[in-house]
């Protein structure tokens, strides 16, 4: 085996949107790059998302009264939540935290959090992909929440989040709904706008034209599968590959769901273990439907709040996405969550062929305050965690990536770092990880 000599590359592992963002923030600040990852770059999550970009998407799951709605989706099949029931014992734990999430002194920190991460999203993307063939991949959007029975209370959580932080909302009727959506159909009596948003008409493109970008910045990508993270006698990180060790200045790790498993590698677990970091993040899988000869189509990000699933035009037909399952990482997917997602969408777009499709699932990284952890983890201050984050990634990515950039170059970060710290989660005496999700 070989092992280079120790360079002062930052080492990202990770080329989804996370990583990608991270690498083209890094090159800015003129570090050396090298992004690894076992896959083409955008092949994970950041794949087959609903595309949804969005300075307003900073509402966490959890939130009060959620408890309530529960066991309802759990014993629908056409719900939009699914527990594999061999693995319950390993989300209890998380399951338990994420409702302390949902109280009231919680729940407004964590949207601030988000808030905050997710500010720059729009504005990033653009600067990284002006004069690059790529920004036609990102257009101005609204989200459209439709509503099917009575109108939603602007006091809920959910809306009182948003215009408490200047969102532009609006609720229509029918008759102004189809005039911005003629294909949804009369199942709706209005939806609510949320405006200034953007979308992408394909994450995974986006992805890789973002980590291409970055190659073309300067950064290095080497396609390997990482098998362990360790650190070498002085301290620096390693990152192992089937046949070489390659060493770090410092290492981003950016895998989504398989960061912790990544960091639980670690030789110094141990040591690790005595710091009583805990790290509570799951896989949370979810699925996409698309239909590749719809015939009709969408101007905006469409989403049905009461199934929970979002539906878009895309560049290769019309994607809906959705579902929140609970499994251990290595189960094998169950496509009948995607299959349900064609009833949905039809119920949404009667007019729509769905004669031809394609499905897909794909695993967040999800801690249940859904913010994501970002910066040094304590003790191994070389390796700068930059996972976690649930459903919104595609929105966090930019800001994440601006802010390992800063705090790898030793400046301050456009917001307050805290809030992403890695050992925000109280010490428990029971382990040093928790919610091992492979
Ligand atoms: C159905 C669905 C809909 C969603 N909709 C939206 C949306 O509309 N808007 C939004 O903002 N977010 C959305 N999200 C969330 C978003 O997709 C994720 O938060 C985001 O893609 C996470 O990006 P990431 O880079 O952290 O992870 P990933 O894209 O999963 O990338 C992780 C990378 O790490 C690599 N990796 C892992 N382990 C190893 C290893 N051992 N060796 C080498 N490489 C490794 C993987 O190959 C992968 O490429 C949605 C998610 C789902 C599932």
């Amino acid at each position: 085996m070989n092992t280079r000599p120790a360079a002062n590359d930052i080492v990202v592992v990770g080329a989804g949107i996370v990583g990608a963002c991270c690498a083209l923030a890094l090159r800015k600040r003129g570090f050396p790059v090298h992004v690894i990852d076992r896959s083409e770059p955008g092949e994970g999550a950041s794949f087959g998302n609903a595309g949804v970009i969005s300075p307003w998407s900073f509402v966490p799951l959890a939130l009060p009264g959620i408890w309530k709605q529960v066991p309802g989706w759990l014993a629908n099949p056409r719900g939009p939540l699914k527990v594999d029931w061999r693995d319950v014992a390993e989300f209890a734990p998380w399951a338990r935290r994420f409702l302390r999430e949902a109280s009231e002194a919680r729940y407004p920190k964590n949207a601030d959090a988000m808030a905050r991460l997710i500010a720059p999203c729009i504005e990033t993307y653009r600067e990284y992909l002006r004069g690059s063939d790529a920004d036609r991949l990102l257009v101005d959007s609204m989200l459209v929440s439709l509503i099917s029975g009575p109108a939603p209370s602007m006091d809920a959580p959910a809306w009182r989040l948003r215009t408490e932080r200047g969102a532009a909302l609006a609720v229509l009727n029918r008759d102004q709904l189809h005039e911005i959506e003629p294909a949804v159909g009369p199942a709706y009596s209005g939806a609510v706008l949320v405006k200034g948003q953007a979308r992408t008409l394909s994450p995974g493109r986006l992805c890789k034209a973002l980590a291409e970008l970055a190659v073309r910045r300067g950064a290095r990508f080497t396609r390997a599968v990482v098998r362990g993270v360790r650190l070498d006698a002085n301290g620096l990180p390693q990152v192992v590959l089937p046949h070489e060790t390659v060493t770090a200045d410092r290492l981003v790790l950016a895998a989504g769901a398989w960061s912790v498993k990544l960091l639980e590698s670690l030789e110094s677990l141990e040591s690790l273990k005595s710091l009583n970091l805990r790290l509570p993040m799951v896989g949370e899988r979810g699925y996409h439907l698309v239909f590749t000869r719809p015939g009709v189509s969408l101007n905006n990000s469409v989403l049905d709040p009461r199934l929970h699933f979002i539906v878009s035009s895309m560049q290769d037909g019309i994607r809906a996405a959705g579902t929140a399952e609970f499994a251990r990482l290595d189960r094998p997917p169950d496509f009948r969550r995607a299959q349900v997602l064609a009833s949905l969408t039809q119920g949404m777009l009667p007019d729509l062929n769905v004669d031809e499709t394609s499905q897909w699932m794909g695993t967040r990284a999800s801690f249940p305050d859904s913010v994501p952890v970002i910066g040094p983890i304590p003790g191994l201050e070389r390796i700068v965690a930059a996972f976690g984050h649930s459903h919104w990634g595609m929105s966090m990515a930019p800001g994440t990536g601006l802010m390992v950039a800063a705090m790898i170059g030793g400046d301050t970060p456009f917001t307050d770092p805290a809030a992403y710290r890695p050992d925000r989660f109280e010490s428990s005496s029971v382990s040093g990880f928790h919610g091992r999700a492979g």
